[in-house]
């Protein structure tokens, strides 16, 4: 990558993040990278007894919790979209006010165009929504992974939102995977992404014996609060790359052209060669 294009990607981040803060810091969309390790490591006791144990990766020294960001060295035009379905866990009188944290509409546009997608969803948005939770969960077109329970951050500096002290780390985590098995999603992915994608090593210590891989991106759309969704087309288009990982989000009330984005972005990638897999088919020894 040239310097002109990195330089052009990150102010795009950059951007993205400010839109972010400037909005409402329920919704967050950027973080610094992570750094994929090629290993895989036996499947964790959530997954045991499914059909076929998800990939995770390799927990780093002293047992962190591992990072996937893209797959690295990936030659084949492979691409991941990830919606993080965002709720806060004091935003149910907002959703009792009429605001809408779902987007059915994005959902069955993915069904329509058959695209494999990977939901990081918060234990909150599957309480709120547990008959699309459930239908998500059961669709082999999509794998449902884990956003937290409340969307609170796991650094003390997230954007202005609020944070889960480290002691408290691992609980939220868990209570999201209670959440989407009370909801009847049956297996959920043994994948984290942090809310606003802020993470250090304290938060990668807390979660550490979860059995959770933590998962980042290398493509922010720019869809958080975008009303211009060509712009967030464009934005994912200069962005992909084989083995990419693209953060969307299905919250309608905060992402309201990413629908619309969508159906620029997934014909203009076939036509490049690309094909869509869920965040599963990318973590793999050989990727
Ligand atoms: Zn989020």
């Amino acid at each position: 990558m040239n310097t002109f294009l990195f330089l052009k990607r990150a102010t795009a981040a950059t951007a993205a993040c400010a839109l972010t803060t400037a909005g409402a810091v329920a919704l967050a969309a950027c973080g610094a990278p992570g750094t994929p390790r090629a290993a895989t490591v036996p499947a964790p006791a959530s997954a045991v007894g499914t059909p076929s144990p998800p990939p995770t990766l390799a927990p780093g020294p002293g047992g962190l919790t591992p990072v996937f960001m893209k797959a690295a060295g990936a030659h084949d035009r492979t691409v991941a979209l990830t919606f993080d379905a965002d709720m806060t866990a004091d935003q149910g009188p907002r959703a009792a006010a009429g605001e809408r944290f779902d987007n059915p509409r994005l959902i069955g546009t993915l069904r329509r165009l058959k695209v494999p997608s990977t939901v990081f969803m918060t234990g909150r948005w599957a309480e709120e929504y547990p008959r699309q939770a459930r239908a998500i969960g059961r669709d082999p077109l999509f794998e449902v992974a884990n956003h937290s329970y409340s969307h609170h951050a796991f650094t003390e500096d997230c954007y202005g939102l609020p944070t889960v002290p480290a002691s408290g780390m691992r609980a939220d985590v868990e209570r999201a995977f209670t959440a989407f098995r009370t909801a009847g999603i049956e297996h959920p992915m043994p994948y984290f992404r942090f809310p606003g994608g802020c993470y250090d090593r304290r938060a990668l210590k807390a979660l550490s014996g979860t059995g959770v891989t933590a998962v980042q991106w290398d493509v922010v759309s720019g869809d958080a609060f975008a009303t211009d969704a060509g712009a967030v087309a464009r934005q994912v288009l200069d962005g992909v790359r084989p083995g990419s990982v693209v953060v969307m989000h299905c919250t309608r009330s905060a992402a309201p052209a990413t629908e619309e984005a969508l159906r620029t972005i997934v014909p203009e990638l076939r036509e490049r060669g690309y094909r869509f897999v869920k965040v599963s088919e990318l973590i793999r020894p050989d990727a």
